[in-house]
């Protein structure tokens, strides 16, 4: 005699238990389970999903006629529904689905629900997997999902050396949303100054920032922030950038022995060095990488410029003087060249800022900035007067806008710089409103 001829099971429950349906493996599944119970009968699942809805579900139990009715009732009520209401389905919509059935075979009610659940754990687990694996599939640098990845490619003459330590630097900088290059023609016009100050804007902004001095005669980034006497640490991932909270920094000055040092490199050691501070530091996901440029086009831009691929802009600092704006021009042109849109000019040191009032006084002939920025069809980004707080901030290795953040000039500086990331918020504001077009222009 069966059990479930016995006294308190439903018709419903003793015809599935004679003859259960969905019963028997699925070749073809995405989620599956096994669970023994603490009565020591074993359910299997099997389910196959399209779309998040349950497609095919079937069962499996060692377990007498309770047990297949349990779960045979358990795939009828959740086949074409949404694998998370399959997941959630309980012991007690079974029972009341099927009807009655004694209580001392309640359990059985209870091992389907769990085996069921966990199948579609199971489900969500390989479509994770899947997503990671085919993500992975179609960028080989491992860190993004871009279709256009630097590393998604192998070039035709390339060895597995030169491919492997491409992969590894598109690793690094699929990580960074975006890398601005601060460039000048003169040295000594303030564009370290200005790169620590844009570096800070971004940072107060709330956004992940590195800095990047990649001036390899001259670096000064480490003195304007109070940071000579840091040195930097390798861990098992890299070279580790001194870390400020929101802002990593990484410079050659950090690598010195002494500030007194002097490297005299050819163009192919500082390409070197480049490459390596873009592909063995730590930087971590960053929304933007601000890069100090030593003064000039020459080999340390040229570099950046090269090993990145596509830096997204670039600000160009001088000073009023009629010789500085002429190599303005040759930094446009540079840019032009290679690709990377100019955000624009900021004329620094422009007039003097009065220490007690802030009041500007033209000192020296001021506007070249905005006459070159005009001529050459670049926007011009405003002029920062020479003030003694800024140099004051300078020497003491502080960030001018966030130390003297009430003061006239850091006011202005602020006006100039803060669009930048303004801008840029926005442009991710359209692209995420339409994703397509976004898709498209990558
Ligand atoms: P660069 O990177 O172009 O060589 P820096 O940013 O190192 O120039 O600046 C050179 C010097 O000029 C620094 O001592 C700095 O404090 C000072 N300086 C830069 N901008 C200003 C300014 N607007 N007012 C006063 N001093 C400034």
């Amino acid at each position: 005699m069966e059990c479930t001829d016995r006294e308190g099971f439903s018709d419903t429950a003793r015809v599935l238990a004679a003859s259960p349906r969905n019963y028997g493996p699925l070749d073809d599944f995405d989620g599956h389970a096994r669970i023994t119970g603490p009565c020591g009968d074993t359910m299997e699942f099997w389910l196959s999903a399209r779309d998040g809805l349950v497609e095919r579900v079937s069962f499996t139990t060692d377990g007498c006629g309770p047990s297949r009715a349990c779960g045979s009732m358990a795939t009828a009520l959740v086949e074409g529904r949404r694998v998370e209401d399959a997941a959630a389905l309980a012991q007690r919509d079974i029972l009341d689905a099927l009807g009655g059935i004694p209580p001392e075979f309640e359990h059985c009610a209870l091992l389907a629900a769990d085996t069921l659940k966990a199948a579609c754990e199971d489900y969500r687990e390989r479509g994770a997997r899947g997503d990671a694996e085919s993500r992975a599939a179609r960028t080989s640098c491992g860190s993004c999902e871009k279709t256009d990845c630097p590393a998604s490619a192998r070039g035709e003459h390339e060895s597995d050396e030169e491919f492997e330590d491409r992969r590894q630097l598109a690793a690094r900088l699929c990580r960074i949303r975006r890398t601005l290059i601060v460039l000048s023609g003169k040295g000594g016009v303030g564009k370290s100054t200005v790169a620590v100050n844009l570096a800070t804007a971004l940072v107060l902004a709330g956004k992940q920032v590195g800095l990047l001095d990649v001036d390899i005669h001259g670096p000064s980034i480490p003195t304007l922030l109070g940071l000579e006497r840091e040195k930097i640490l390798n861990s098992e991932e890299g070279i580790v950038p001194i870390d400020l909270g929101l802002m990593k920094v990484m410079s050659l000055g950090f690598l010195l022995p002494s500030q007194d040092d002097a490297v005299i490199w050819r163009g192919p050691m500082k390409m070197a060095v480049i490459k390596q501070f873009l592909k063995d530091v730590v930087w971590g996901d960053l929304d933007y990488l601000v890069i100090d440029s030593p003064p000039g086009t020459g080999d340390e831009p040229l570099s950046v410029c090269q090993l990145i691929g596509r830096v997204d802009g670039a600000v160009i600092v001088t000073t009023p003087q009629k010789v500085a704006a002429v190599d303005v021009r040759k930094s446009v042109t540079f840019c032009r060249r290679l690709d990377v849109p100019v955000l624009g000019i900021v004329e620094n040191m422009s007039g003097f800022a009065c220490p007690k009032c802030g009041e500007v006084t033209p000192i020296l002939r001021a506007g070249g900035g905005r006459r070159i920025a005009e001529d050459m069809g670049v926007p011009f980004l405003g002029s920062i007067p020479m003030d003694p707080k800024v140099a004051e901030a300078c020497d003491d290795g502080r960030a001018f806008i966030a130390h003297y953040a009430e003061t006239a000039t850091a006011k202005i500086m602020r006006s100039i710089l803060e669009p930048i990331a303004a801008q840029y918020d926005a442009e991710d504001r359209t692209a995420a409103a339409h994703p397509q077009n976004d898709k498209e222009s990558t």
